[in-house]
């Protein structure tokens, strides 16, 4: 605690005017919050699925901590200045990659003014390096013309294959930043491998049946998840991700679902259900919340129960349209 109030208190000096009020915050949190214990690496993960992921290699050696709540849309996150007082003690930053925390992210991390997380160092990693990524735009996409994957789909997450990537990369990077707890780290790896392996069995077993099925999303978080579980995402209530629906398009996309029979629209949880449910109504579908992220409903705590949910929820509703 002392230790860590010296090093804001130095640092601050070097701060321009912003930064000093912004510090003069950040030491009064500091003064208020409880005292921490001889300290364990600290992580942050910028979204609840990379510190779950985190927290399974990691096991009791690290503490961690997300930024961002499985239940909001990783793509618009509100950057609260008690999110910068975490950054500040964080010996390792977590980042899903591909743009998706663009709006919110670097903001943090700049004015945060640790250096061991800033991009570049060996505190910050991130998890798209790692995965398959689907969805890589060939022509030119920028985010000019609103698309908000313009460099691939970020929601890679929802494959666990790569989660067990993503967890593989974390591993790693602990092993490089504690050398002393490396075997730890490579034992807890096998040992998430192996429960992986074994989730996988019960979730294909229980999606075999709906292989080949056609879905509609609301917004583009589900190519990794339509992958690996043989389902066909035939269109999307969005023209492009993050640009609301206008009302041609959806006249468009009732045409295609009409055509196509497609009877269930997947939805993230933080969107409004107003129009799926129009478009559900006028299509004889039926809309599914679905959790694109762990913490998106209060029982899903970890990776697994993610998945688990999923496929139990989509099962369900794909029973009810065949
Ligand atoms: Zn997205």
């Amino acid at each position: 605690m002392e230790k860590g109030k010296g090093k804001l208190e130095k640092r601050a000096g070097s701060w321009g005017r912003v930064e000093a009020a912004l510090a003069v915050v950040v030491l009064s949190l500091v003064a208020a919050g409880p005292a921490r214990g001889a300290a364990k690496p600290y992580v942050m993960a910028s979204t609840q699925d990379l510190a779950s992921l985190a927290q399974e290699i990691g096991g009791d050696r690290i503490e961690v901590e997300s930024i961002a709540r499985g239940y909001q849309d990783p793509h618009m996150v509100e950057a609260k200045p008690s999110f910068l007082l975490k950054l500040r003690r964080a010996d390792l930053l977590i980042a899903v990659g591909l743009q998706l925390e663009i709006g919110w992210l670097p903001p943090l991390v700049t004015q945060c003014g640790n250096p061991k997380i800033q991009p570049g160092a060996p505190g910050y990693l991130e998890a798209a390096q790692f995965a398959e990524i689907l969805e890589i735009p060939t022509g030119q996409v920028t985010r000019a013309m609103g698309d908000v994957h313009p460099s691939g789909n970020p929601h890679f997450w929802l494959d666990p294959q790569n989660g067990l990537r993503v967890a593989r990369g974390i591993k790693d990077k602990l092993a490089q930043l504690y050398p002393g707890d490396a075997a730890y780290f490579e034992q807890r790896l096998q040992a998430f491998s192996q429960r992986i392996a074994d989730a996988e069995k019960s979730w294909d077993e229980k999606m075999k049946p709906y292989r080949g099925m056609k879905v509609v999303t609301y917004h583009r978080s589900w190519p990794n998840l339509a992958k690996r579980f043989g389902l066909n995402v035939v269109d999307y209530v969005e023209p492009r991700a993050g640009i609301p629906p206008s009302p041609a398009h959806l006249i468009e996309l009732i045409a295609t679902m009409k055509r196509e029979n497609v009877k269930v629209i997947l939805v993230e949880p933080y969107f409004d259900l107003k129009t799926p449910n129009s478009v559900a109504a006028q299509t004889g579908a039926q809309v599914v919340v679905l959790l694109p992220s762990v913490g998106g409903e209060k029982e899903v705590t970890d990776y697994f129960k993610l998945f688990d949910y999923d496929v139990n929820l989509l099962v369900r509703a794909l029973q009810a349209a065949r």
